[in-house]
């Protein structure tokens, strides 16, 4: 079972199982002020709602549900796609995470269907 990282056929499925997946979704200044005029609030406003500091102290992040999704995880997808922070639209093309091989349903697909 060999974990397969060519891209070349890459089609997201909308599983949004990587919505659901531990981690920092780090913001941009851009993206905290795309995303809070896309919600038409002001982005202190946005900034004490829906983000948190990272440990690091660096930046960013939003912030998650109780279950550890992604606070702007919905039934239908992300609430916010057209203004979604860059580390979003930059996956899985410019970084994954380690568990990408078994958590993408895309990626799980390719595994399956290699087997
Ligand atoms: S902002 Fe949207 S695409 Fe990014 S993790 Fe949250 S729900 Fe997923
Ligand atoms: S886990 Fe993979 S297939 Fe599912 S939404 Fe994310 S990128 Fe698309």
């Amino acid at each position: 079972m060999k974990p397969t990282t060519d891209l070349t056929n890459f089609q997201c499925i909308q599983c949004h199982a990587c919505c659901k997946e531990k981690g920092y979704v780090r913001l941009t200044t851009q993206d905290t002020i795309a995303i809070a005029e896309f919600m038409n609030m002001d982005v202190w406003t946005f900034t004490d709602s829906f983000t948190r500091l990272t440990h690091d102290r660096t930046g960013l992040s939003l912030t998650e549900k109780p279950n550890g999704e992604c606070i702007f995880l919905t039934e239908k997808g992300c609430s916010i796609n057209p203004v979604k922070p860059a580390q979003c639209k930059d996956f899985p093309w410019k970084w994954r995470f380690s568990s990408f091989e078994r958590t993408c349903g895309w990626a799980k697909g390719q595994r399956s269907s290699a087997e």
